[in-house]
């Protein structure tokens, strides 16, 4: 009686969340917050970081317009020796990138580059120049009209061109210059901390083939602001999309072949139902027939009510331990995305049968539910921490071909051993979404072909509550991660990911020279850095292991009281996971 009522939930609330989604929708707050007394509060897009928790206040902020006032702002903080750290007006970076940190009485300033906003499109030169705050939507918009296109772009498109290029964001490709935007680009300007006699700041005009290049290209905000991008264009072009799903039992040996054969291929595996969901896209003439868009289901509006109760829906389940309503939860999630192509629309309103054809600009990248006027108070991103909607963690990890082929081998492995209900939590979200990018001249992007796998789960709203298959999760993030000898990707992941991540980067030893060079005060560092990039060893606290923050040594690090103890995994027996059992000693 019980499992009917859940599937009655489940399938009004799935309903009423993939509904033709409304046009209108509440677009995301604004990152950083004032209080009446100047006391000012940064928090990114999920109303909580991955790395920590707390909020980052700050003690000033500033707004400039121009590169003239980001030197200003820059010379201010350098001569007063702070810590200045710069932000978009999204802040959609998932760990605490962007927080100077301080609190207390240490005088910290933001630069937001909210107001710098320009584009503009060279057609002769097929280059587009952005300010760094300009959103990538603006940008791609900006190029399509000139007959251009911007090959690479993440596949969230609410994000500003300095914040994605400074964390190395992608879409997916093998092919050309590859997925990651950062490659891309061919010229940028850096506004750098300097000393009194140079008026404390200074302008560095960068382009390809410059010592520094290298560095500022994907440069997590380490090094200063970046205040301009000037990126290289195609000629406009359209897209074919078909998403094919097949079962996953020879994924492991033909997804090389799948980003060999496909432009912009990539894959999603939802391993608890064996499944592979291969993305078939490529490049289509501009004659062939279709005006498609890509409006992927997940970045869509959808009605408050409706993902304030799957997220209520999705805490009982997850405390009353019911593995097989998560599971059918992941089933419908999964039936409903199939039966509207994912958000694909060969009309721009429905989806009605594949392939989908549309322009470059429309089908590269998708997030309607952030670009709406707030007309509709109803509807918002799925994530809006004000609604109380979906939370989740976003792992992603940046493999070695050959590494990634072991990776799913020993997941599958952990499936038979764990079953493949234990996976269910992340066939939930999006499954384990499968991309590709190419070699990067960045000093901090990729150092060869490489492929990234991203997956969401479940992450409650109290850091000391266990989850659902807690163990197995973990499992799978030290496989990746430390067997595997994944690269975190830096705009995502929980803190634990990115342990040796220095080691990781062949090219870390030149990152970090250029950082002594322009920065050589450390202004633009901040307790994330010094925690991740700088080594500094933080205490393991009680129960650190539940949200991310530390590899359980000890039962304390994760739950006893709630039966979680510290256990080798199942699979990588070097793993160490916080394991629910009936008693200690089991
Ligand atoms: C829903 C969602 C979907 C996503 N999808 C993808 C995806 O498909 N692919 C992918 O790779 N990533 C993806 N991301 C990650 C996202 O692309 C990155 O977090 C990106 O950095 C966000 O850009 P932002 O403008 O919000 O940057 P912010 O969060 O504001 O800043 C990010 C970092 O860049 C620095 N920075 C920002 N502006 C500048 C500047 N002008 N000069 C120097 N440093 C600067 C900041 O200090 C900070 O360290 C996604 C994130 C979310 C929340």
């Amino acid at each position: 009686m019980e499992t009917r009522a859940t599937f009655l939930l489940i399938s009004l609330l799935l309903v009423s969340c993939h509904a033709p989604a409304p046009a209108l929708a509440l677009p995301p707050r604004p990152p950083v917050r004032c209080g009446g007394g100047g006391d000012c509060v940064l928090s990114n897009a999920y109303g909580a970081w991955s790395s920590d928790r707390a909020d980052c206040p700050v003690s000033a902020v500033a707004y400039p317009a121009s590169e003239r006032e980001v030197v200003a702002a820059v010379a201010r903080a350098s001569a007063a020796g702070a810590r200045v750290k710069v932000v978009s007006g999204f802040a959609h970076t998932i760990p605490k990138l962007a927080c100077p940190g301080g609190g207390g009485n240490a005088s910290t300033l933001l630069i937001s580059t909210a107001r710098l906003a320009g584009v503009e499109v060279d057609a002769a030169a097929r280059t587009v120049t952005a300010d760094a705050g300009a959103p990538l939507r603006a940008v791609i918009d900006a190029a399509e009209a000139k007959g251009l296109s911007l090959a690479a772009a993440p596949y969230w498109e609410g994000v500003s061109m300095g914040g994605l290029v400074s964390t190395g964001s992608h879409g997916s490709s093998w092919w050309g210059r590859g997925g990651a935007v950062h490659d891309h680009v061919v010229g940028l300007r850096l506004v750098a901390p300097a000393g009194e006699a140079d008026g404390w700041a200074t302008v560095l005009p960068l382009r390809m083939g410059d010592e520094l290049f290298p560095a500022a290209l994907v440069s997590l905000g380490l090094l200063g602001v970046v205040t301009k991008i000037t990126l290289s264009l195609e000629p406009r072009f359209k897209r074919s999309i078909t998403y094919e799903y097949r079962d996953d039992s020879t994924f492991q040996d033909d997804f090389t072949a799948h980003a060999a054969r496909h432009e912009f291929a990539d894959i999603t595996w939802y391993p608890s139902q064996h499944t592979a969901v291969y993305r078939v896209d490529d490049r289509a003439p501009l004659n062939a027939s279709g005006d498609g868009v890509n409006d992927f289901i997940g970045f869509q509006a959808t009605p408050i009510v409706a993902t304030a109760g799957l997220r209520a829906l999705e805490t009982w389940l997850e405390r009353s331990k019911n593995v097989r309503s998560k599971c059918a939860l992941a089933a419908a999630e999964s039936a409903a995305k199939r039966l509207v192509g994912n958000g694909l629309k060969n009309n721009g309103l429905l989806f009605t049968g594949y392939p989908v054809v549309g322009y470059q600009g429309k089908m590269q990248t998708s997030g309607s539910c952030a670009r709406s006027p707030a007309a509709d108070l109803l509807s918002a991103c799925g994530w809006d921490p004000r609604f109380h909607g979906i939370f989740f963690y976003e792992s992603t990890a940046i493999f070695s071909p050959a590494r990634f082929r072991d990776f799913v081998l020993d997941v599958k492995r952990l499936r038979d051993a764990a079953g493949a209900e234990s996976l269910c939590g992340v066939d939930v979200y999006n499954g384990l979404l499968v991309r590709f990018v190419k070699a990067s001249a960045a000093h901090l992007g990729q150092p060869e072909d490489s492929v990234v796998v991203d997956f969401n789960y479940y992450r409650a709203s109290d850091p000391a509550a266990p989850r659902l298959s807690e163990d197995v999760w973990e499992e799978v993030e030290q496989l990746a991660f430390v067997k595997h000898g994944a690269r975190p990707h830096w705009a995502k992941n929980r803190l634990v990911a990115f342990a040796g991540v220095q080691g990781k980067y062949p090219r870390w030893g030149q990152f970090a020279a250029a950082k002594r060079r322009l920065d050589p005060r450390g202004l633009f560092d901040s307790p994330w850095s010094d925690e991740v990039v700088g080594g500094v060893e933080m205490d393991k606290g009680d129960g650190c292991a539940l949200d991310g923050r530390c590899v359980c040594s000890e039962d304390r690090h994760c739950s006893p009281g709630q039966g979680y103890y510290c256990r080798p995994g199942l699979v990588f027996t070097e793993a160490r996971v916080c394991r629910y059992s009936v008693s200690q000693n089991q």
